[in-house]
């Protein structure tokens, strides 16, 4: 629902003002629509606006008013301002394919990339639910040992075994839940033909339940800080505000 009406209110009237917008206005619609995202999925609010408009399926926002601005032009008789393209078709696939050449060449949310390479894929994938373990699955960022250790809220940012504790080390590799990715490997290989896990966690509805409930299985046990030894609690009052606010409302 918030997220309806901060599109509704985005997208009225884009035809005129977008034509005049500069640069600083984009970036702050990017960052309006990030906040937007962050709070429909409860993701760390370390996550960039490029892992989160994938993660949810949504178009960046600058494109899309740059779509419906067109899309109007075009049906009220006028020239699309997006070059070579006068139908919506044309300017919807111009649109997709924008977002396909920024999501590829960025250098941001590459953990996200390797669950979806394909920006079509996972528009396509209506069935997929987004919640906060979901989200700490897909992007990376998350009660990992080694991303608490970048923000300084963790003194390791190894795992239990001695690697460093990643969302690719936790997920795959930690010994400690392998009942549990057993049962979660057992749907999401025996229902796609790819052996790439990252790719087929979410290509079909089952795959993407079976991987909401492994992850939260997984997250739900590792909640930060409750499971940290009290000898490692090296936080003081400062630290723990702020890592409140980074975990956000559910923490
Ligand atoms: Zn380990």
């Amino acid at each position: 629902m918030n997220k309806a009406l901060f599109e509704t209110a985005m997208l009225y009237a884009c035809p005129a003002w977008t034509e005049r917008a500069k640069g600083k206005h984009w970036k702050s619609i990017l960052s309006a629509q990030q906040s937007a995202l962050l709070m429909v999925t409860q993701a760390y609010r370390t996550t960039s606006h490029e892992a989160l408009q994938v993660l949810t399926g949504q178009m960046p926002l600058d494109i899309k008013l740059r779509l419906q601005a067109s899309q109007w032009l075009i049906s009220h008789g006028r020239t699309s301002r997006i070059p070579d393209c006068e139908t919506e078709e044309e300017i919807t696939e111009s649109s997709l394919n924008q977002w396909q050449d920024r999501w590829t060449s960025s250098t941001k949310g590459r953990h996200t990339f390797k669950v979806w390479q394909d920006v079509r894929d996972r528009m396509s994938q209506r069935y997929v639910e987004v919640d906060h373990y979901v989200s700490q699955l897909c992007t990376g960022h998350g009660d990992f040992n080694a991303k608490l250790h970048e923000m300084r809220l963790k003194t390791s940012p190894t795992c239990e075994c001695g690697e460093m504790e990643t969302a690719e080390h936790v997920y795959p590799v930690y010994p400690k839940y392998t009942a549990a990715r057993r049962r979660w490997m057992a749907i999401v290989d025996g229902n796609t033909r790819t052996t790439n896990y990252w790719q087929s966690a979410f290509s079909k509805r089952r795959n993407s339940e079976a991987t909401k409930t492994y992850a939260h299985e997984i997250m739900e046990s590792k909640r930060w800080p409750m499971r940290q030894p009290a000898n490692e609690l090296t936080l003081g009052p400062d630290c723990a505000t702020s890592a409140r606010s980074i975990l956000g409302t559910t923490q």
